[in-house]
């Protein structure tokens, strides 16, 4: 990762093994020694990440206390393998709870819910089973105890940080923030060599309505707009000084994929799931999960901005343009 150096902040790169690449942790010294994130769960990583450590003068047992910027296996993985050696405080915000408790009945729930969800898209039964089941992580292994935070909340420790709610790219993702240099560690809502993946999540209780993630998203750049960051830490690739321009370059680019959308409806009512066979006719069926989840947040987008509409028939919901 090349960036400008931040005096006490260390940043370090440990791999994935997945094409977004590496993933950003970040070490604070601020009154408590703080890591932002925890890598993948990988022996690989673990190794890499002990040896950062200790090129900085640093070991596992100095590490005072974690945060992490949402519930992704690429951002909770290495953090059993830490807490077992080093029993430390996990500041995580609470839609963290079911990925962190790893909560059976929840999971159990995501899968009754997408069934349903995916039935109601027109999607046909004999893809539903695999996709229902598709978006499980089981890389954590054990139970992580946490302390909430959420927006406005102030980390012991970390005092001269706010922490922002970011959802849109995961529903627990936050990001936080250091007016006295407006350092900006983004988690993933700012990437600068890829675009953010827009998850849908089942709702977590007391929710139980799905959220529209690709709105969530927007709301949370159009945040970041009205407050000034000289530098962003991501949690992929080189850090960005440009975050104004990246986010309205990111703002044009939905827009633009969300007419081509609107665009297949020209000739009659679909549903996302006819929508995602038009839009990618060869690469649906083996990236379904990923292509409708991103096709429904572009028509949830359009619906919000009651540029189309949708009606329910049968059960199965039609996106229209009138
Ligand atoms: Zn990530």
């Amino acid at each position: 990762m090349k960036t400008t150096k931040i005096e006490d902040i260390e940043i370090i790169e440990l791999p994935t093994e997945w094409p977004i690449g590496p993933v950003n942790l970040f070490l604070i010294k601020g009154e408590k020694l703080t890591l932002v994130d925890a890598g993948r769960r990988l022996e690989r990583a673990w190794e890499q990440f002990n040896a950062a450590l200790n090129e900085r003068g640093y070991s596992i047992m100095d590490i005072e206390q974690v945060v992490l910027t949402h519930h992704h296996t690429d951002h909770i993985g290495l953090i059993n393998w830490l807490l077992e050696r080093n029993p430390i405080p996990v500041y995580a915000h609470p839609n963290c709870r079911p990925y962190l408790e790893q909560d059976e009945k929840y999971f159990k729930w995501a899968r009754t819910f997408f069934t349903t969800f995916f039935q109601e898209q027109g999607v046909p039964e004999k893809f539903i089973k695999r996709l229902a089941s598709s978006n499980e992580d089981d890389e954590l292994k054990t139970k992580v105890d946490f302390i909430n935070i959420e927006e406005g909340s102030f980390i012991p420790g970390l005092s001269e940080w706010r922490v922002f709610e970011t959802k849109g790219h995961a529903q627990s993702h936050i990001s936080l923030y250091r007016p006295r240099d407006q350092v900006f560690v983004s988690g993933d809502l700012l990437i600068k060599h890829m675009p953010s993946g827009i998850f849908l999540e089942a709702p977590i209780a007391p929710e139980s309505i799905r959220s529209k993630p690709l709105i969530q998203y927007i709301e949370s750049l159009e945040k970041c707009l009205t407050f000034p960051v000289s530098l962003a830490l991501s949690g992929h690739g080189e850090a960005m000084e440009d975050v104004q321009q990246h986010i309205h370059e990111t703002l044009r680019k939905i827009d633009k994929r969300a007419q081509r959308v609107k665009n297949f409806l020209r000739d009659g009512k679909k549903t996302s799931f006819q929508l995602t066979q038009g839009l990618y006719p060869d690469k649906y069926e083996n990236a379904l999960w990923l292509l409708l989840t991103d096709t429904v947040s572009l028509l949830d987008l359009l619906v919000a901005r009651n540029e189309i509409q949708l009606e329910v028939e049968n059960g199965v919901v039609y996106y229209l343009w009138e």
